[in-house]
């Protein structure tokens, strides 16, 4: 029995190595991927049904790799959270987002941009100084075209410190955004305690939010909630226009999903933009 357990232990000791070999190769390939610029952003279209307007877009990563074509988000990021690229990760999406508001800029169209970052870069200070420090001159004008999502299922432990660094954004001129809220444990204490604008409604409660009770109840409660804190509330993963109509009556009137588009390539998002709003 002693002697399975010590090849049990040699058994989980290579998995592990393995494993992290592989973290390790995939991070060196990503590290390659950002020196070729080959991570590209994608913008989903957030639309006010009230307005019929586009009041915004969020930023989704694209890898497009030379060989392996279009990589979804989900097979690289889990990689670069909590790594040692992740700031340098969050560095490359915010400079490529500035560079995205001037393409718009050129087409003659202001939208305000989200990006998603992880409360761990946030809390890392890095970032907010190298947004105040290289892209200073650009802020003036450029900043308030910029909105945060930070996803509230990552615990933010400090939630003082938290509070004081979106404090920071939001004098720059940044709006704050909760994403995914509802899924994490902390939904009032974030909601209570930090600087946010704008409660984003996860989509694993709107996309089945009609067939499935539980999730049209929690959804009445955020919204409910986000309405009692006096936020903005965007509803994400609408698909169709029963639930539309649903979270509009439920008093939601800024939708993101495949409704209303797809992400999209920056070119292909100027034409939507157009389209949606001559509805
Ligand atoms: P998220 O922040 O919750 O982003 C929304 C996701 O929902 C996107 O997946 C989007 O394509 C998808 N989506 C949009 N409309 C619909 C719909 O109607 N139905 C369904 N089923 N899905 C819809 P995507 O682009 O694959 O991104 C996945 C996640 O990867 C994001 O979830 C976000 O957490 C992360 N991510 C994406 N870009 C970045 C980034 O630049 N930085 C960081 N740190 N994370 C990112
Ligand atoms: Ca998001
Ligand atoms: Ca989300
Ligand atoms: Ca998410």
């Amino acid at each position: 029995a002693k002697n399975r357990g010590k090849n049990r232990i040699v058994f989980f000791d290579t998995i592990m190595s393995k494993q992290l070999a592989i973290k390790r190769e995939k991070l060196a390939m990503i590290e390659r991927g950002l020196k070729n610029k080959e991570f590209i952003l994608y913008l989903q279209p957030k639309f006010n049904v009230e307005k019929k307007e586009v009041v915004g877009a969020e930023v989704l990563v694209r890898w497009v790799h030379p060989t392996h074509g279009l990589i979804p988000p989900s097979e690289f990021i889990p990689y670069i959270s909590n790594s040692d690229i992740e700031v340098e990760f969050d560095k490359y999406i915010v400079s490529r987002a500035f560079e995205c508001i001037d393409y718009l800029y050129s087409k003659g169209l202001k939208v305000k941009l989200s990006i998603n970052v992880s409360p761990n870069a946030l809390l890392n200070e890095e970032l907010i100084e190298f947004i105040r420090g290289t892209l200073l001159t650009e802020l003036k004008e450029k900043s308030s075209m910029i909105e945060i999502e930070i996803i509230e299922s990552t615990s933010i432990t400090d939630l003082n410190k938290a509070s004081e660094i979106l404090g920071e954004f939001n004098k720059i001129g940044f709006g704050i955004s909760v994403d995914d809220f509802g899924t994490g444990y902390a939904s009032l204490d974030y909601i209570k305690a930090l600087p946010i604008d704008t409660v984003k409604i996860d989509r694993t409660f709107v996309v089945d939010m009609l067939s499935d009770p539980t999730n049209l109840n929690v959804t009445e409660v955020v919204i409910l909630l986000a309405k009692a804190f006096n936020k903005e509330i965007v509803a994400e993963g609408v698909e169709n226009i029963e639930t539309a109509s649903a979270l509009y009556k439920l008093g939601c009137n800024i939708f993101q999903g495949y409704l209303i588009a797809k992400p999209l390539p920056i070119e292909d998002f100027v034409d939507m933009y157009h389209k949606l709003n001559n509805m």
